[in-house]
């Protein structure tokens, strides 16, 4: 994969990918035009077709030619290396011939759902429409039937061999001699997020026989944790509506489809994993969890919330009635409740709190939460984030920012690579006047603790411009290949850094607050040992002592 994307980029060139989109001059080696990602009327934009990057000292927009083609249309990074492999005569096919068990298992799910139409098959027909799924939902999702026996030698007469059958799972050891796994089942073919069948979910039609489902065996293409039933179907709207539906099982999938409601998908086990959610953060900035309202689901949630909020994917939380779920409810007709349920879903906050039934279970939950707010690189969600809790749990945001600076503390402590908050902070203002301002404004070099961060903001303060700090400075290398690497300023981005650069400062002038708060609780977690004290606060405000 490395390897074809740099034949890819060494194959296209950057300035006429560019070029279509800005008019370029040439200034000695680079070359300069009107920036695209922010409105201009002097250029500032430049290419630098050596390098093989851009970069705008507007905006701060910076990147090769696949982030140029990623933003500007909006679209993946698979997705911009097609085109780019498309425009540089490389063929992706070829370089990614499809695997013999890949074409197994398309083959395999072809079979299946031809069979659903075979004698044999009737049962399974009729099954499905017992639950009211009719032709236009099994065709799309290719649902089909295994037959009882025959499967193997279909794919034996197909020219696939028993090694191959095996490793797929279609036949399994069962220490007595091999069967066919899925025999005599309802079948749901499993896609990956790119519509290639990667396994199979098998459902008993017979209530005797146990297990309900079966799935495919773990493998290296099937990896449950990884894959997202219906995805593949409901990717386009997803996309288009940047929020997806998560339901618990194959025919919930299917009766969202049947409603109308097409951006869903259910994981494959009862709560989302961070594969997942990585998958469903490239097309969707909402997740609504709709599950049923018992314990189980419940739990599923919670775990869920977590998982989406460290990945930056904002969690609503949709329960059902105890006991149904979008699968049942399409059967009795009711699947307005259904809608009802997914308008009034609640933020992750709402959700998470009104579980907690004392005010040492608040403090936890506020912790957990806060915990995973704090894992959040993008500084536009985790104000999101912050703003949230503070309406829900009646903390002030001010107080939730105390708490992630105690966190970012503890984190700094641990980690001894890369910059600290500080230096990253001061790095930024160098590469930009208003936000340098704002620092020295703000900060006196005499709070940091970093002791880098402290002498450059010393040297602003003596008056020397950035070129010259940083010409001389030691970590200069560092400093240049952190800030082209991450230092994407644009006025969104700025703002964010300000309030970035607040919570510092309120966390200096709160450090000596807290040091009294703790000496009296040593033992107790730090964190929580705030947390109640805020909240106490509260309590007593409230009471009026
Ligand atoms: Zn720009």
């Amino acid at each position: 994969m490395t390897e074809l994307i740099d034949r890819v980029r060494e194959a296209v060139d950057i300035l006429d990918v560019i070029g279509e989109y800005v008019q370029l001059k040439r200034v000695g080696k680079s070359y300069r035009g009107l920036c695209p990602f922010h409105v201009e009327k002097t250029p500032s934009f430049y290419v630098d077709p050596a390098k093989g990057v851009y970069h705008c000292f507007g905006c701060g927009a910076s990147g090769n030619v696949f982030t140029f083609l990623m933003e500007i249309e909006g679209i993946t990074f698979r997705e911009a290396l097609q085109r780019l492999a498309k425009r540089a005569g490389i063929d992706i096919k070829e370089e990614r011939r499809e695997r013999p068990e890949l074409r197994l298992l398309k083959e395999t799910a072809e079979f299946y759902h031809r069979q659903l139409y075979k004698p044999d098959g009737e049962k399974a027909l009729y099954y499905l429409r017992e639950r009211k799924i009719p032709e236009s939902i099994i065709s799309l999702f290719n649902i089909g039937y295994a037959p009882p026996a025959g499967t193997v030698s279909y794919l034996k007469n197909k020219g696939f061999d028993h090694s191959l059958i095996i490793k797929t799972g279609i036949l399994t050891d069962t220490g007595k001699g091999f069967r066919e796994l899925l025999r005599d089942r309802l079948i749901f073919p499993i896609t990956d997020e790119f519509g290639r069948v990667v396994g199979f979910g098998g459902r008993s039609l017979d209530s005797s026989v146990e297990p309900k489902y079966i799935n495919s065996p773990e493998s290296e293409f099937f990896k449950k944790g990884k894959i997202l039933y219906g995805f593949y179907q409901g990717k386009k709207e997803i996309r288009d509506k940047k929020s997806v539906i998560i339901v618990e099982g194959y025919f919930d999938v299917l009766a969202m489809h049947l409603v109308g409601i097409k951006n869903v998908c259910a994981p494959m086990g009862t709560a989302l994993t961070e594969d997942q959610t990585q998958i469903l953060g490239k097309y969707a900035e909402k997740v609504y969890l709709l599950f049923d309202g018992d314990e189980a689901g419940k739990r599923a949630a919670m775990r869920s919330v977590k998982v989406a909020m460290s990945k930056g994917v904002f969690p609503y939380v949709a329960l059902l009635p105890r006991g149904e779920d979008p699968a049942s409810l399409y059967q009795k007709g009711k699947s307005d409740v259904v809608i009802d349920t997914l308008r009034n879903a609640k933020n992750f906050a709402d959700f998470y709190l009104a579980e907690a039934s004392s005010i040492e279970e608040k403090v936890r939950l506020t912790k957990e939460l806060l915990e995973e707010i704090e894992k959040i690189d993008d500084p536009v969600l985790k104000n999101t984030y912050i703003e949230v809790l503070s309406s829900v749990s009646g903390i002030k945001e001010l107080q939730l920012r105390n708490v992630l600076a105690m966190f970012e503390k503890k984190f700094l402590k641990k980690k001894s690579e890369g910059f600290s908050l500080e230096m990253r902070l001061v790095i930024t203002s160098l590469f930009d006047n208003e936000i340098r301002e704002f620092l020295s404004e703000n900060i006196d070099p005499q709070d940091l603790d970093d002791e880098d961060a402290k002498s450059i903001l010393q040297e602003f303060r003596e008056g020397k411009s950035s070129e010259e700090i940083l010409t001389l400075h030691p970590k200069r290398k560092e400093i240049i290949e952190y800030a082209m690497k991450y230092i994407d300023l644009n006025e969104r981005v700025k703002k964010d850094i300000k309030s970035r650069i607040k919570e510092l400062k309120f966390y200096k002038e709160r450090k000596k607050i807290f040091t009294k708060i703790f000496e009296k609780t040593e033992e107790k977690d730090e964190i929580e040992a705030y947390l109640s004290h805020i909240m106490d606060l509260k309590k007593k405000q409230f009471r009026g002592d």
